[in-house]
């Protein structure tokens, strides 16, 4: 019996972390009727994805377009502007503020829900029964019917490069250095590569991206991706492709980056973001039994399921893409899974999104997985050159891609580079989910003049052929 400060409380789901896998989670079994708790260590709720992810680097993102767009392309509108002015203090703070509102807004609704909040470390001691170290000192004991894992991911690290939390770091120092740098290496040209890279491109910084691959997003479709590229070498993004990293160490007031084959880079900051890995440290895992994957995942079945009864899993640490809305759905569809013996994900149309101006989006399957799976299909393509919205409001770059099976003419995936292409794939992600053929999509009125028409003309450039092109 593990020894307990606070006496012990009897839940039906006790859900360890609070990012948007678990507060989701959490609230939809509370409102299932569940007695629910949340274990969460960190003094705000909401993880990786609110307090040092998806929502401050998005607020950076709007920050510095705005800055940026202000200082290069206001022109084109007739607007002149005398003179504009970094405040760095300025943006951090109302990135903060945005962090601060929303993860406030979690322990809100964790109120409204009647969900408990536990602030502390969980442990698995056994099935039925977690531990937690409490933040404000000592134990206490929750036993429970269900238990869920929720305790997401951390940075993967790189051997060679020696995160020094200044000037060697991850994503969580890039959200907040205290001055624009003036040379910042990148390494890792995936999402947060390129968005934390645009961030800081835009607010003055020479950016050097380094990736292991002969091309960026290695795992998103090759054209769109190669697309992209251009764009954002356009604004001013360095590329070295195909190159590995040995090393980056800080040198004076510097740092130094090694490359094999190639001459080292001279920098003043260097941002480590080749990808993140499933966080259980400190869980108890091995002491129940739990089993994990060769990535350290925890392994689990269509249900979430552990092969250890009553204890689930989700989110980051689990199999699959490191999405907050992919949390947020497999929390939704465990907890309904537990409170009512059915809960399910459609994997085929969750999508993704790099928040760079302009966006890149994509849903189901790429030109290279289609071919890989021999599967025959139809290309329709529309250029945002052609569509009026995109003109009128000066954002012109990039095209949507939509790809159909050939005899079905179901949708089997859509690739959009371009403004709001993170909004405009939610149509795509919707009529995938209903299974819609290209031709729906082509019938379905759009409002005029919109970016979305530009969907619609890629269904039509599917089939019959696009209008405007
Ligand atoms: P997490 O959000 O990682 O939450 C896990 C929580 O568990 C943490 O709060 C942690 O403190 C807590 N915890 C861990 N162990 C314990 C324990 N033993 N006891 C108590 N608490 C514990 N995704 C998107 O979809 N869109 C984006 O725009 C986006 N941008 C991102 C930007 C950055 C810079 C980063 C780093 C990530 C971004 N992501 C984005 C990814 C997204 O943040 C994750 O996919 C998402 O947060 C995963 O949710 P989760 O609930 O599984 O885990
Ligand atoms: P990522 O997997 O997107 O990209 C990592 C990149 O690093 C890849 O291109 C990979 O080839 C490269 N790489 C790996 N080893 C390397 C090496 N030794 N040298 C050079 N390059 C190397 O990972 P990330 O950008 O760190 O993001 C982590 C996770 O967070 C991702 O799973 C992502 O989905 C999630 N995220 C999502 C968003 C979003 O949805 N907008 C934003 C940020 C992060």
């Amino acid at each position: 019996m593990a020894s307990a400060d606070k006496p012990q409380e009897q839940f039906d789901l006790v859900v360890i972390g609070s990012g948007p896998g678990g507060y989701v989670a959490a609230i939809r079994a509370a409102q299932l009727g569940l007695k629910t708790a949340c274990v969460e260590f960190e003094p705000a709720l909401g993880g990786t994805c609110l307090r040092i992810g998806c929502i401050p680097s998005k607020a950076l993102l709007e920050a510095s377009h705005l800055y940026h767009k202000t200082q290069h392309d206001l022109g084109q509108f007739g607007i002149e502007v005398a003179k504009v002015g970094l405040n760095l203090g300025g943006m951090m703070k109302k990135k903060d503020d945005v962090v601060g509102q929303l993860t406030g807004g979690v322990a809100f609704l964790f109120n409204k829900n009647k969900v408990t909040r536990v602030n502390g470390k969980g442990k698995i001691v056994a099935p039925g029964r977690v531990v937690v170290d409490l933040t404000a000192g000592g134990t206490q004991e929750l036993t429970t019917k269900n238990i869920m894992i929720a305790t997401g991911s951390s940075v993967a690290r790189l051997p060679g490069v020696e995160l020094d939390g200044d000037r060697i770091g991850t994503s969580t120092e890039a959200l907040s250095y205290p001055a624009v740098p003036k040379h910042l290496v990148v390494i890792g040209a995936g999402v947060i590569g390129l968005e934390l890279g645009s961030v800081w491109q835009r607010l003055g910084a020479k950016v050097t991206v380094v990736e292991y691959f002969d091309r960026i997003l290695p795992s998103m479709d090759h054209e769109l991706a190669a697309l992209s590229k251009k764009i954002l070498e356009k604004q001013g993004i360095s590329f070295k492709l195909g190159a590995r990293v040995k090393s980056a160490t800080v040198k004076g007031k510097g740092c130094k980056v090694e490359i094999e084959g190639s001459d080292p880079i001279e920098c003043d900051r260097v941002l480590l973001a080749v990808g993140r890995v499933p966080y259980t440290d400190g869980l108890g895992l091995e002491t129940v039994g739990v089993a994990k994957g060769k990535r350290g995942d925890v392994i689990v079945d269509d249900h979430f399921q552990t092969n250890v009864p009553g204890i689930y899993a989700i989110g980051d640490v689990i199999r699959g893409a490191m999405l907050a809305h992919k949390a947020e759905e497999e929390g939704i569809a465990c907890a309904e899974f537990i409170a009512t013996g059915y809960g399910h994900v459609d994997y085929d149309s969750i999508p993704s999104v790099v928040y760079t101006h302009p966006e890149i989006a994509s849903v189901g399957k790429s030109e290279e997985q289609l071919k890989e799976a021999k599967v025959e299909y139809k290309k329709g393509s529309f250029p945002f050159s052609a569509n009026g919205r995109a003109k009128a409001i000066g954002s012109t770059e990039g095209r949507v891609k939509l790809l159909s099976d050939a005899k079905t003419d179901r949708v089997l995936g859509v690739h959009i580079v371009g403004a709001a292409a993170g909004d405009l794939i939610a149509e795509a992600a919707v009529a995938m989910a209903f299974g819609a053929s290209a031709e729906d999509i082509a019938r379905a009125s759009h409002a005029h003049p919109s970016l979305a028409e530009a969907v619609k003309e890629a269904a039509l450039a599917a089939g019959s052929g696009a209008i405007h092109i």
